[in-house]
């Protein structure tokens, strides 16, 4: 039975969502507040568990025709530039999980989830601010600039500071974490020849870190710059930073990360908040995926994997459940919960990790990154269970 689902969000989660249920025969309108899609964000690591849902709703070659692929994942001390950690990632990652670890641009992903949305029966309506719902007998409605709309599900895809959370949940707002993110992209050809590593580079310093890698087919080099910050910042991806207050924070780093800090000349900030893990996602004919349902801070590199999953296992409970979808968003929340807080814990964790200062904690920290590059399988358990799973295979879809 083909249903017809509403969507609040076209961020990442929003689109791979509408695309898998369209793509299997349903009908599916969905609503996004602003007023056009610019070409924002920075860059996005694509671990395997994004890259078997790309692979399965058929965008894997044009993404890797955009991305880089990192040699490994290196971590080193960001002011005595020591080498701490060195993991291989270059046929490792894929040989263990069936597909390849890439480095992405938001904008790019997020243009060619919109190219493949045009294929299908997808209403996009823009300047679609969905502030509440309304679930009745049979379905759910909502009202958009004075017109309503009805539909089987309404999917709340609305990132961090979602409405539809707070209709469900009341009117929690996320809390301001004290970090912000700054965020800037380099012309590669500005740099000296091979200054960063062809690899998911990280530097750990005291209550900052700085974390840099190729785009764009290796014409940009991408960073992102995690540092305290007093006052309180929104989250927004638009918001220009001071260049001098950044490179001021980085001025006894690594020399790598001043040069690439020198030749930035605009740059982005944006404030780090945080959400409580929720044991509830659904609300008779409503419920939540991806950055509305469990936001992740940054420091896992997973927010937008995890979102693609949730978006996938829905799809394919909603199909499954077509007669009775309540029961399908009961099983999609159960298969999907746990894990997705567990990740959503492990990223506040590295907070903690990346911006230790000299103490015990941190020389035991060291010695544990030593020891992890001589026996890589010490690491091997806990990133099994983030992208070990298969939720293409183990959640199919049958598309038409
Ligand atoms: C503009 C932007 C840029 C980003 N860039 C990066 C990045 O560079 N690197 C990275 O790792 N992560 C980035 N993220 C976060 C990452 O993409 C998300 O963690 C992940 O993809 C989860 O996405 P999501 O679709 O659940 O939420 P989001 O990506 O937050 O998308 C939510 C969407 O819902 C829309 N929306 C919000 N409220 C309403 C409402 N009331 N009614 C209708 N629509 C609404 C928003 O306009 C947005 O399009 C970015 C997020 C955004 C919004």
């Amino acid at each position: 039975m083909s249903l017809h689902i509403l969507i609040s969000g076209a961020g990442i989660s929003g689109l791979v969502c509408a695309i898998a249920l369209a793509k299997s025969g349903n009908k599916v309108s969905i609503f996004d507040k602003s007023t056009e899609f610019l070409d924002i964000g920075a860059g996005i690591q694509q671990a395997s568990n994004a890259m078997q849902i790309h692979t399965a709703l058929g965008i894997s070659e044009k993404i890797k025709s955009f991305s880089c692929e990192p040699e490994s994942i290196d971590f080193y001390d960001l002011s005595t530039s020591k080498k701490l950690f060195s993991s291989k990632l270059l046929g490792t990652h894929e040989n263990r999980y069936g597909y390849k670890y890439l480095h992405i641009h938001r904008s790019d992903l997020h243009r060619t989830l919109l190219d493949e949305l045009k294929k299908y029966n997808i209403n996009i309506y823009l300047k679609s601010n969905i502030n509440s719902y309304m679930n009745t007998k049979k379905g759910v409605s909502i009202e958009i600039n004075g017109k309503t709309f009805n539909g089987d599900v309404l999917v709340g895809a609305d990132g961090i500071n979602s409405a539809v959370r707070k209709n469900m949940n009341g009117p929690e707002s996320p809390k301001f974490t004290g970090y912000a993110a700054w965020r800037g992209l380099i012309k590669t050809n500005k740099l000296p020849h091979n200054l960063i590593p062809l690899a998911a580079n990280n530097w750990l310093g005291e209550d900052k870190h700085i974390v840099s890698y190729y785009v764009k087919n290796g014409e940009y080099i991408n960073f992102v710059a995690v540092t305290k910050y007093d006052e309180w910042l929104p989250h927004d991806w638009k918001i220009e930073g001071s260049i001098s207050k950044m490179r001021d924070c980085f001025k006894n780093a690594d020399s790598r990360v001043q040069i690439l800090l020198q030749n930035c000349h605009k740059c982005y900030l944006w404030g780090i908040f945080d959400n409580p893990p929720l044991d509830n996602w659904n609300d008779e004919y409503v419920t939540l995926i991806g950055d509305a349902a469990h936001p992740m801070m940054p420091f896992l590199a997973q927010g937008a994997s995890v979102a693609m999953e949730d978006s996938w296992v829905l799809a394919h409970f909603l199909n499954k459940y077509s007669k009775d979808v309540k029961l399908g968003l009961k099983q999609y929340q159960k298969a999907r919960l746990k894990k997705a807080n567990l990740i959503q814990y492990l990223s506040k964790q590295n907070a903690d990790l990346y911006h230790m200062r000299p103490s015990l904690k941190k020389w035991i920290r060291d010695c544990q990154f030593n020891i992890a590059t001589k026996i890589p399988a010490v690491l091997t358990t806990k990133y099994d269970k983030i992208f070990g799973s298969n939720v293409v295979l183990n959640y199919p879809i049958n598309f038409e």
